[in-house]
């Protein structure tokens, strides 16, 4: 099973099969996103009174050390770390808007995409892209 963990704290963010981020929207409302740890199922889940709606920024913060977890690619994107089996960690980038669909896994020299969404940063990474 693949772990995730914040890139700044090193806390796991993943818990029974989600990652759970702290979240703000665009109207300075805070609240929690539980995210699907599957790489490429977007399936999102937020309390009914946090309004997220299709299209909005969010600020992503780790819950633990409550970080900002902008990627240093680009303002549009977040970065967390994925750990595989054998503990070898990637970093994951993925879009911060709600319904855009775009998750980049760096390995290496090359990057592998999931999601529709997914060329609208490709070129945030100078890097071959794989898949
Ligand atoms: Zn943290």
């Amino acid at each position: 099973m693949n772990n995730f963990k914040c890139p700044k704290c090193d806390a796991y963010l993943n818990i029974c099969d989600q990652i759970v981020l702290a979240a703000e929207n665009e109207i300075g409302q805070h609240g929690l996103i539980l995210l699907h740890q599957e790489l490429g199922n977007y399936t999102v889940d937020f309390h009914e009174k946090f309004n997220v709606t299709q299209g909005e920024k969010l600020k992503l913060y780790c819950p633990a050390c409550h970080k900002n977890l902008t990627s240093h690619k680009t303002d549009e994107l977040a970065h967390i770390v994925m750990e595989d089996e054998d503990g070898t960690p990637f970093e994951i980038h993925f879009s911060k808007t709600k319904g855009e669909e775009a998750t980049y896994k760096i390995e290496g020299k090359s990057v592998e995409y999931y999601g529709i969404s997914h060329p609208k940063y490709l070129n945030f990474f100078n890097l071959s892209a794989i898949k």
